[in-house]
């Protein structure tokens, strides 16, 4: 079947890069468990040489998620970070970046201590206030790289804005969309030139992975990341793309589900008394009105995402509370069908330093939790015993 870009997001979803196998009519495309491909002589092979380079299972995940993001390149790695890595070999030593301040630990970490000590220069800034950007930019700024909203404290920067503020100033365009999933929000559509996801995350959906993939629409952008793909060496296995291209058919369902929950999850939680709710769907929530007219999905709706974050306020009570819960298991990662809960002070962002968390607010009571996809009554009556 060959597809049309100008399809709706749930059957793109389903039928981008799953085209039925051509030589069984398999209507599962199989997957290319091969490292290396016959040539029919020297210099002449069927498109595939090595699967480094190229391999068709990861293709057809790459057009996937591509077409999910309304963009034309995809190019996927072996885990988020390896995507993040990736686009910042894009650059040079003495190159100059300015980051979200509340960006994932690991993103963070990986700039910070390895890209640093290659001569890279970062400024990690609060992108709420655009002004915060426009304060940074240097002559050897070369690109600004968000989060929206931030892991764990969802802090939100204005995509559109900032995308007019990059272009004036000539700086390449970034948003790590994580944690929104191409389902609730696109920031190609928005201007931005690259588009980076943890496919560990709601893309994956299961747990069950690691991945990581680059979106854009700039072909000499895509060009460049492609090489770096197969010189670097980060690649994703085909089983992995094969779970991937199976999991992105039923994201559109998943993550409306787990962002109605977290709604109704929040709303709950914020009658609790509680230190902190942070919810971008709560009226009260200082960018509620950004969140709404940003975060849609692909027909429109405001949606605001699967992650809550509270402030238990003391150590002794998040002890207690994290001890008394059955359904939500304490661990890294998000996104997944099962809810899961943390504690980012010790876990995601355990690599950066407590003043610089406590600074920004990642106090040692907060607790993100991901709202998975069990019924809601449940997930209300395990934190309700729990509190
Ligand atoms: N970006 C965000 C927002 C994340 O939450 C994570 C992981 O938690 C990453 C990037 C890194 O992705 P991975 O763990 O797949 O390397």
């Amino acid at each position: 079947m060959s597809v049309d870009k100008d399809l709706k997001f749930t059957t793109k979803a389903v039928h981008v890069g799953n085209n039925a196998d051509p030589s069984t009519g398999a209507i599962i495309p199989p997957i290319y468990a091969t490292s290396t491909y016959k040539q029919d002589k020297i210099d002449k092979h069927k498109g595939y040489d090595y699967s480094r380079a190229a391999n068709p299972t990861r293709e057809m995940h790459e057009k996937n998620i591509a077409a999910l993001e309304n963009g034309t390149y995809g190019i996927a790695f072996s885990t988020g970070m390896a995507a993040t890595t990736a686009l910042f070999q894009l650059f040079n030593s003495g190159d100059h970046f300015i980051i979200s301040r509340n960006t994932y630990g690991g993103t963070y970490r990986v700039l910070d201590e390895v890209f640093k000590r290659h001569g890279f220069e970062f400024d990690f800034v609060d992108t709420r206030d655009l002004r915060n950007v426009e304060n940074q930019i240097k002559p050897n700024t070369k690109m600004v790289f968000i989060e929206t909203p931030t892991n764990p404290l969802l802090e939100i920067t204005d995509i559109e804005s900032l995308n007019q503020i990059c272009k004036k100033n000539n700086l390449l365009f970034g948003v790590d969309n994580t944690f929104m999933s191409p389902y609730g929000q696109r920031p190609l559509e928005l201007g931005a030139d690259i588009v980076m996801h943890s496919s560990t995350k709601f893309i994956g959906g299961h747990s069950d992975l690691l991945g990581g993939i680059l979106i854009t629409n700039d072909n000499k952008l895509a060009e460049k990341l492609y090489f770096i793909q197969k010189s670097a060496g980060a690649t994703p296995s085909a089983f992995d793309c094969w779970l991937l291209l199976r999991s992105a058919k039923t994201l559109a369902l998943r993550f409306q589900q787990q962002c109605d929950s977290a709604f109704v999850l929040a709303k709950w939680l914020e009658g609790k008394n509680l230190k902190r709710v942070i919810y971008p769907g709560l009226k009260l929530f200082p960018q509620y009105a950004l969140a709404k007219q940003q975060q849609k999905t692909p027909d429109g709706q405001s949606i605001f995402g699967s992650i809550i974050s509270i402030d238990l306020g003391s150590i002794e009570y998040r002890d207690s509370f994290l001890s008394k819960l059955k359904l939500f298991s304490l661990a890294e990662s998000l996104g997944g069908v099962e809810s899961l809960i943390s504690n980012p002070f010790h876990m995601t962002h355990g690599s950066i330093s407590d003043d610089r968390k406590l600074a920004m607010g990642i106090s040692e009571g907060l607790i993100r939790i991901s709202v998975g996809i069990e019924d809601v009554i449940d997930l209300r009556n395990d934190l309700e015993q729990a509190l």
